[in-house]
């Protein structure tokens, strides 16, 4: 990877040209500074981004739908080919390794895959209508400017998801990125603009609306938050902790507006007697420590049971033994840094906690403070528990990993589900009366048989229960949350007919 290519490219971004001064980025690999970011500093210039995505809304809507997902494949295509630079800004600037990156990307080049065939698959329904003559049908229609705020820690994979699936559905979208990522929206947004280029000029008569994408980088979230407030803007799809979601959601009901939560997870895995324990290994280790525990889905708590805990857990503590950590860009390097020192501070209280509660603590030292004293690169940490407590109900933004012996899997199903949070839950066993316990009783939005809680595919709707604010998006039909729907009766009978034989008889002039 050429460290050179990175700053080639982010010293080329620029906002809107009615942005304030904004603020500088810091590189979470070394603290070294990645450049200056121009950002919107009130409110009147997002209410004219705003307007902005209401006009070109109204000539994207109509164009048809099919056309709207050939723009998505050119973008998908550019997106193959702009893979490793992305990849490398994405590392820059959220410290992920360079192969989780470049998984990230991969994610943003599927979830396109997906969405230029759903664009010609927005299937509605009919019914059969109790009326003679009639036909009742569902038909799906674009709902508008739709807002998308994502988390540091995927940093354009999530916008991807987004913004792939409302395009499609024939929407305007407004990005507000994560002020710890902006560069990584600000190339998404050059790319876009590139591919824009391109298919204006193969569909000068249904053309996407240059600025039908916008990214809107606030100073403050208070001022993004204006954004929230605005009923112009009929979906809000924001992903990041529960404590935004809570502040969040009362603010779109409040004003009856649509909205799309994914919010903070606190995720477990229970392994059985009957499971291949080398595969759970490996399963563990990458759950727990890939993207320095800083995945919505990063397995946080895991219940072993007595019968395997003696063989399990000493090979978990021998393979943490194993993990290399340092520099991302490092392809032998398997942890990278936590995103800034509030994350090492979060990570640090929680560690002190587990001593006063009685843990057993392995791991949990900050490492290569020499190398990089403005970076945060810590030991991932295991501590077992007696039982699971107060602090195992908290998720700590860190590689943590928590361990509780149990005795049954009935006590694995409830202490998985004791949690607020419901996004992603898994079980390692080979017993299917196990397994299909485990699916049937999980209360979480994502729960899989032998594989890890985290690393999910687009195909599926990706989202959680309870605290984790319970939207889907990505895959299946989640497209949904990115339309609104008619129902429609037509009468091409010579009859008006009222529905449940309700007699109402008009007389005319005549
Ligand atoms: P965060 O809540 O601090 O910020 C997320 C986004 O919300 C940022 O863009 C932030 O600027 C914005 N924001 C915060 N307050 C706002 C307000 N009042 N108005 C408008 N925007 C506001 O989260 P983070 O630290 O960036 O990310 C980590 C969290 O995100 C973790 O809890 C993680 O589990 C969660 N997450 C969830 C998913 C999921 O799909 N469920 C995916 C990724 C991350």
């Amino acid at each position: 990877m050429k460290d050179s290519m990175i700053y080639w490219q982010l010293s080329r971004l620029h906002v809107a040209p009615d942005a304030s001064d904004g603020f500088d980025v810091f590189s979470p690999i070394d603290g070294s500074k990645l450049g200056s970011v121009s950002a919107y500093s009130s409110s009147a210039h997002l209410n004219s981004v705003v307007d902005v995505a209401e006009g070109s809304f109204d000539e994207w809507r109509k164009v048809p739908a099919p056309i709207r997902g050939e723009f998505i494949n050119m973008l998908g295509l550019e997106l193959r080919e702009q893979k490793t630079q992305l990849a490398i800004v994405v590392t820059a600037e959220c410290g992920k390794s360079y192969q989780e990156s470049l998984g990230e990307v991969q994610e943003m080049i599927d979830v396109c895959d997906f969405a230029v065939g759903l664009s010609r698959q927005l299937y509605g329904l009919t019914m059969g209508s109790e009326r003679p003559g009639h036909k009742l049908l569902e038909t799906w229609h674009p709902l508008g400017p739709v807002l998308v705020i994502s988390a540091f820690n995927f940093p354009v994979a999530v916008w991807a998801w987004n913004y792939a699936i409302a395009t499609i559905c024939g929407n305007s979208v407004i990005w507000k990125p994560s002020n710890k990522t902006p560069f990584s929206a600000l190339v998404c947004e050059k790319l876009v603009q590139k591919v824009a280029g391109q298919f204006n000029e193969l569909h000068p008569d249904t053309p996407y609306p240059m600025l039908a994408h916008q990214v809107a980088i606030t100073e403050t979230d208070a001022l993004a938050q204006t954004l929230v407030e605005d009923s112009r803007i009929k979906l809000v799809s924001a992903t990041g902790s529960t404590a935004m979601g809570k502040k969040l959601a009362p603010i779109v009901a409040a004003r009856l507006g649509k909205s799309l939560f994914e919010l903070g997870g606190n995720n477990a895995m229970t392994v059985m007697p009957s499971a291949d324990l080398d595969m759970a290994l490996r399963a563990i280790v990458f759950s727990a420590v890939g993207t320095a525990g800083q995945r919505c889905t990063t397995l946080r708590r895991l219940f072993v049971h007595a019968d395997i805990y003696h063989k399990l857990v000493p090979a978990i503590k021998a393979a943490y033994k194993t993990i290399t950590i340092g520099d991302p860009r490092n392809e032998e390097n398997l942890v990278g840094p936590l995103i800034d020192l509030q994350a090492h501070k979060n990570m640090r209280d929680a560690l002190v906690a587990t001593q006063v509660d009685d843990g057993k603590m392995t791991g949990g030292r900050r490492v290569l403070k020499t190398e990089f004293p403005n970076a945060y690169y810590i030991e991932p940490a295991i501590i077992e528990f007696a039982n699971q407590n107060d602090l195992m109900m908290e998720e700590t933004f860190a590689p943590i990993l928590y361990i509780v012996k149990i005795n049954s899997l009935e006590e694995g199903i409830e202490l998985n589900n004791s949690v607020t949070q419901g996004l992603s839950s898994s079980i390692f066993s080979t017993d299917i009366r196990e397994t299909e316990l485990f699916l049937t009783e999980a209360d979480t939005g994502i729960t899989n048989v032998n594989i890890g809680t985290s690393g999910a595919e687009i195909g599926g709707a990706f989202g959680g229960e309870k605290d984790t604010g319970g939207g889907r998006e990505s895959g299946s039909d989640s497209w949904k949350a990115y339309m609104r729907r008619a129902t429609n009766t037509i009468n091409y009978s010579n009859q008006l007919t009222l529905a449940q034989g309700i007699k109402f008889d008009v007389k005319g002039d005549d």
